[in-house]
């Protein structure tokens, strides 16, 4: 039976870079799940669609071809046939992501798609929900954290590298507010499942971080988990 493992927390805690790090040493595909929600949240700002209006958003949901490809080892994600895999990345499609993604009718098609992408394959997700909502059943769940100044600078340091004017105050607020709207969000908020396993990287390397995931997976399988 294929193994899967949810990686869930908050922004800049390191998932997607541990995730693909993890992914990668076991041969697994690896999703990154917010790539789904920042796609919606493009296409809803592209088509000017008022974003404080949930049904809008619902509304206009079935519009937004999403479809995650991975190639050479890869993800790429695909709008409509375009490769926004570099425009989902800017701090205002942060926020985007994030607004939509408290709307029931986006969650619903976005983990619909995520569970079909699961089925018969061993996988690592990333995101908010995957361990309370879209792999109830995983294998392994991990709930990764880390200080808040250290997460904001970890962002911050990304998006200098790409260019961008942001200071580190700005994106410190964004992460802040963007955790705070996750986290009280009414449908699926970013929780730490029950039967998640902690893992704090502010003192980690994301080598530490994996070798840790590694064994916890051994642990998981020996114990019958999969
Ligand atoms: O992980 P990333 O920062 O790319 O996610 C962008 C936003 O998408 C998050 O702030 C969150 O609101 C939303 N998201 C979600 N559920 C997931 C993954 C992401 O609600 N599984």
């Amino acid at each position: 039976m294929p193994f899967s493992i949810a990686i869930d927390g908050p922004a800049g805690a390191g998932k997607s870079t541990v995730a693909k790090a993890v992914a990668a040493r076991l041969g697994a595909l690896y999703l990154d799940t917010g790539a789904m929600y920042r796609a919606v949240g493009l296409y809803m700002l592209e088509g000017g669609v008022p974003m404080e209006d949930d049904s809008a958003i619902a509304a206009a949901v079935p519009g937004a071809g999403v479809l995650v490809r991975h190639v050479d080892g890869a993800q790429r994600v695909f709008l409509n046939g375009r490769d926004v895999s570099e425009a989902i990345r800017r701090p205002e499609i942060s926020m985007a992501a994030s607004r939509v993604s408290a709307v029931a009718a986006v969650r619903e098609a976005m983990v619909a798609m995520q569970r079909r992408i699961a089925e018969d394959c061993d996988i690592v997700m990333d995101g908010r929900d995957i361990g309370t909502k879209v792999l109830p059943q995983a294998t392994l769940k991990i709930f990764l954290v880390a200080d808040e100044k250290i997460r904001a600078r970890r962002r911050f340091d990304e998006l200098q590298a790409k260019g961008a004017p942001d200071t580190y105050e700005q994106v410190l607020a964004d992460l802040v507010r963007r955790d705070r709207d996750d986290s009280t969000r009414a449908v699926s908020p970013l929780r730490k499942a029950e039967d998640a396993v902690e893992v704090d990287t502010t003192a980690l390397s994301i080598e530490e971080c994996v070798e840790r995931i590694l064994a916890l997976l051994q642990d998981a399988l020996r114990g019958g988990r999969a």
